[in-house]
């Protein structure tokens, strides 16, 4: 399982917190982040695989990697109360999960739900 994982600031704590209470299964998977959503996994002691900042383009390396079928999950915790910059690529983040059918969850609802389908999975 390959999966995405990227933090807005205002929730990183809460996606990293999310990460290490399912360690069973992120543990499993080959992790991509973003960068500075990286560094505070790995500072939590997970091993990821991290492309460049948000900002500087990592939602747009992300949605690649989702066009060219390397992913299978994204879970981007945005904030919804925050101006971002980057708007325009979290939007098209989004849309290209839309495009290649890829389970997204920007939220902590949404990703206990994937995890759960995750789980029945084996
Ligand atoms: P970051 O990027 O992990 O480098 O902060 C996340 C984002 O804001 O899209």
């Amino acid at each position: 399982m390959r999966i995405a994982l990227i933090a807005h600031d205002g929730k990183k704590a809460e996606l990293v917190s999310f990460v290490l209470q399912h360690k069973d299964l992120f543990g499993d998977a080959d992790l991509f982040t973003t960068a500075t959503t990286g560094k505070h996994m790995e500072q939590a002691g997970l091993e990821v695989n991290r492309v460049l900042s948000g900002p500087m383009g990592g939602d747009a390396q992300i949605a690649s990697m989702v066009a060219t079928n390397q992913l299978d999950v994204v879970i981007f915790f945005r904030d919804p109360l925050g101006k971002h910059p980057h708007e325009p690529d979290v939007q098209m983040l989004m849309r290209i999960c839309d495009v290649h059918n890829v389970p997204l969850a920007t939220n902590f609802g949404a990703a206990m739900l994937i995890l759960k389908g995750l789980k029945c999975d084996g």
